[in-house]
């Protein structure tokens, strides 16, 4: 166990907090003696991955950091057109789309070059241009911190929604996911549909994406839109997009007709974050270093020295801005730490 850790370089923000205690489990047996360990027991304790979804409001970390280190992936299991693939909690994720693209294998291509790790995927039920980890998801496999077993969870036992899952809610804290099983295909139509996307796909005259090149595609409209957290701290969205009711839809409309709007059915409608945001004035916003990004409104940036607490207040004050001009509440996808 290693003390007073400095996690700038594990948190996409760049905020230089410093934590108390940190761990890194290279095996799943490693994480039965850390439950026996009196740092773990007498501390408050958190599961990091990549840090691409946390904000850290302090920067002291009074507690234990914990964090999966075993990598790699392997076939264990193949049935006609399905190949199941186990990846281990601390595997990069972006390199394990990146694999699984190179071997061909369809169903997390549109989720390219998404930052974190594949432990934490499951975690937000992670999406990208019109796919969820949820619609290749197998079963995983998680250290319970309660009973100190381990359990597998399939599909129902998740409880996966619109970036969430039961790990981000009723069982938050209480399992470190050590290893993920995909259900991947070998042939399968792809997914192009999505806005971004089919334009893309189209302006570059390509009719008959491959996979390799659907994945590039994402890739490229990715690097165009998001800063990347190596210059500019920052951790993807910041804020969930909301789902209303129609009647609210309707008084907005009389203000607002061009609103963007997903029908979700049973009177309900998804509106982008991003564009409640913008409407209301943020987009390129910045108050010291604590800023929104100039190219997409939902993404909050680290211009080099904000704080935590400067991040947080900044999102604070656009969440009551929507609030007050449109009535709706805007949810952080961030996790506040
Ligand atoms: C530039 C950028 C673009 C992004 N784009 C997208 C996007 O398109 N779609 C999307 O869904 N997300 C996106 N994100 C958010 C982020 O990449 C994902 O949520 C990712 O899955 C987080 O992985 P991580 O390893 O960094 O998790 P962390 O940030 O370290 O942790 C996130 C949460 O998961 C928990 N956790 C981490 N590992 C484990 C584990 N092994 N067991 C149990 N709990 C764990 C943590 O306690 C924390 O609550 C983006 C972020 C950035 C910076």
């Amino acid at each position: 166990m290693e003390r007073f850790i400095d996690l700038k370089s594990f948190n996409t923000f760049g905020l230089p907090v410093v934590a108390n205690y940190f761990v890194r489990i290279a095996h799943s047996a490693e994480i039965k003696e850390l439950i026996e360990n009196p740092v773990f027991k007498e501390n408050r304790r958190l599961i990091l991955g990549g840090g691409s979804n946390v904000l850290f409001l302090d920067d002291f970390f009074e507690g234990l950091i914990i964090q999966m280190d075993n990598t790699g992936w392997e076939i264990i299991n193949e049935k006609d057109e399905i190949v199941y693939v186990c990846a281990r909690a601390g595997t990069d994720w972006s390199f394990f789309v990146d694999e699984m693209v190179e071997a061909g294998l369809h169903g997390l291509e549109n989720l390219s070059l998404i930052p974190g790790k594949v432990g934490a995927a499951p975690m937000q039920n992670i999406g990208a241009y019109g796919v969820e980890l949820k619609d290749c998801f197998h079963s995983l496999e998680a250290f319970d911190l309660q009973s100190g077993n381990i359990r597998v969870f399939d599909k129902p036992s998740c409880n996966f929604g619109y970036r969430s899952s039961v790990f981000k809610h009723a069982a938050r804290g209480r399992y470190i996911i050590s290893a993920v099983t995909f259900a991947l295909k070998k042939n399968a139509e792809l997914n192009t549909s999505y806005g971004n996307l089919e334009e893309y796909l189209k302006q570059s005259g390509i009719k008959n994406p491959g996979i390799k090149e659907l994945s590039e595609a994402v890739k490229t409209i990715r690097q165009s839109k998001l800063p990347d957290p190596r210059y500019v701290g920052n951790a993807g969205s910041f804020f969930k997009n909301p789902v209303v009711h129609k009647l609210l839809l309707d008084d907005l409309m009389k203000e607002y007709a061009q609103i963007p709007k997903y029908e979700l059915g049973n009177n309900t409608y998804k509106i982008p974050a991003a564009w409640l945001i913008e409407q209301a004035g943020w987009k390129g916003y910045r108050l010291g270093d604590a800023g929104v990004h100039d190219k997409q409104a939902l993404v909050l940036v680290n211009h080099g020295s904000a704080s935590g607490r400067e991040i947080f207040a900044l999102a604070m004050k656009i969440q009551l801005d929507v609030k007050t001009k449109f009535g709706i509440h805007l949810d952080p996808e961030v996790n506040i730490i």
